[in-house]
């Protein structure tokens, strides 16, 4: 194995998975994929890739495990990270929004004032709120929080939306937008002279595709 490979973080199958791999396909870049394997090294441009959790990803990179990643930008802001975005991808598109029961007329957010919000992303649920001057209560969860208001757990709830379908199938309506995202990619602050120059490589690649796609 070559050690001047640059090593790049995708999500293994998640909603990142199949455009992160498109991407670096149609820079002419060659690699295996799918199934268990949790690695693969290119055969035809110096870049490994690994297969991890979108989660885990931003922290591999700021330790430098990975020098480079792709996520989506609501994973990378939730918490504070020293890595650089190097590239906005333009997919992955969607927002982080608040919802509330949709029996419940909506005013503004002051609505929310001394209210529990379940969400994913405690942090930047309340960086909004308190810009805005309202005080809630964040009640984190990991998943299925579209169903936190109806079982009683919050009054509200703060998620993920691109189409809003989740959202009415669970008796939601969205009422403010946080935060809009897209999958970034990421790197470490400190990258080695030489992966920067593949990196400067890899970026000129994907400029071309995305010029080609305007
Ligand atoms: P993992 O198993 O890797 O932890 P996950 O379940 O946390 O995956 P996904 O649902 O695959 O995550 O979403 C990954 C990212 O894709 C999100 O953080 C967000 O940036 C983006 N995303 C989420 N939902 C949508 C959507 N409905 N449309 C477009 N992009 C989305
Ligand atoms: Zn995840």
């Amino acid at each position: 194995m070559s050690t001047n490979n640059i090593r790049i973080a995708v999500q293994k199958s998640g909603r990142l998975s199949d455009d992160s791999l498109k991407l670096f396909k149609e820079c002419g870049i060659k690699f295996e994929s799918g199934g268990s394997k949790l690695r693969s090294i290119s055969s035809n441009f110096p870049i490994e890739f690994l297969f991890l959790r979108d989660d885990d990803i931003p922290g591999y990179v700021e330790d430098g495990v990975a020098d480079l990643g792709v996520v989506g930008l609501n994973v990378l802001m939730e918490h504070t990270r020293k890595v650089e975005i190097v590239k906005e991808l333009g997919f992955s598109k969607c927002r982080l929004s608040l919802a509330i029961p949709r029996s419940e007329t909506y005013t503004d957010l002051s609505q929310f004032e001394g209210k529990s919000i379940a969400t994913s992303y405690p942090n930047l649920t309340n960086q909004f709120l308190q810009k805005n001057g309202v005080n809630a209560e964040m009640h984190e969860i990991s998943g299925s929080v579209e169903i936190a208001p109806s079982i009683g757990l919050a009054e509200g709830i703060c998620d993920i939306v691109s189409t809003g379908g989740t959202l009415l199938s669970n008796g939601l309506k969205e009422v403010a937008t946080v935060f809009q995202s897209q999958a970034v990619m990421i790197s470490n602050n400190a990258l080695s002279a030489e992966k920067q120059a593949i990196l400067n490589k890899l970026l000129f690649r994907i400029d071309s595709v995305q010029r080609g796609q305007n």
